[in-house]
């Protein structure tokens, strides 16, 4: 909820939340997969209390479909909801999308070049039209070869959406970018990756006068 709050004051530049449970999986009455509580739409519904934002463009990479968020956000016109997961769908009104990830066992090439391909579809394009006041990147690593939900991903994929992700910030809502920790298992795996998005975030903040968070 700081973060959320202090990046959308731009107090912030933006932030990495490294929580330690997950979220997307904690609906209004439901919860699973270690998701108790919704943090992403906690941190919304508080920061729309406090009049610092409104519209909010979410897009969940963690392998699994974000079944909490969607309830959550379902009805609420002013959340851009893109899920990639296991199916494809698109609300009627277009803010709500799951995009079927690539099944990396069926692919020519490498998995890290078709997920990123199918990110750069999905999200700066809808982004653009929906004009968020900030962005939401819910990162789940769970993706990553030998983790349990394994799309045969690697570092580079991650650092290629971190890089969509800040392009994307950086030309609708001022910069303002929230990197949420979601899914993944493997602490050696959490000690590669993280570190060089958090790099990642940090370099484009300093460029600003805000800091970095
Ligand atoms: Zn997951
Ligand atoms: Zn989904």
């Amino acid at each position: 909820m700081e973060a959320m709050g202090r990046v959308a004051a731009g107090e912030l530049a933006n932030a990495f939340c490294f929580i330690g449970a997950g979220g997307h999986h904690a609906g209004r009455n439901f919860f699973g997969g270690y998701c108790c509580f919704n943090d992403v739409v906690i941190a919304l519904r508080q920061a729309r209390r406090t009049g610092r934002l409104c519209r909010v463009a979410i897009l969940d990479t963690d392998a699994h479909h974000a079944d909490g968020t969607r309830d959550l956000v379902a009805a609420d016109p002013e959340v851009l909801h893109v899920c990639v997961c296991d199916s494809d769908s698109a609300s009627a009104d277009g803010t709500k999308l799951d995009v079927g990830a690539p099944d990396p066992w069926s692919l020519d090439g490498p998995p890290d070049e078709a997920y990123l391909a199918l990110v750069r579809q999905a999200f700066p394009a809808r982004a653009d039209r929906f004009r968020p006041d900030l962005i939401v990147w819910y990162f789940g690593f769970d993706t990553h070869r030998g983790d349990y939900g394994d799309l045969g991903l690697t570092l580079a994929a991650y650092l290629g959406i971190a890089d969509v992700m800040l392009e994307t910030a950086g030309r609708v809502c001022g910069g303002k970018l929230l990197v949420v920790l979601g899914g993944g298992s493997r602490t050696d795996l959490a000690t590669r990756l993280i570190p060089p998005i958090i790099a990642k975030l940090a370099r484009l903040a300093d460029r600003q006068p805000t800091g970095i968070g």
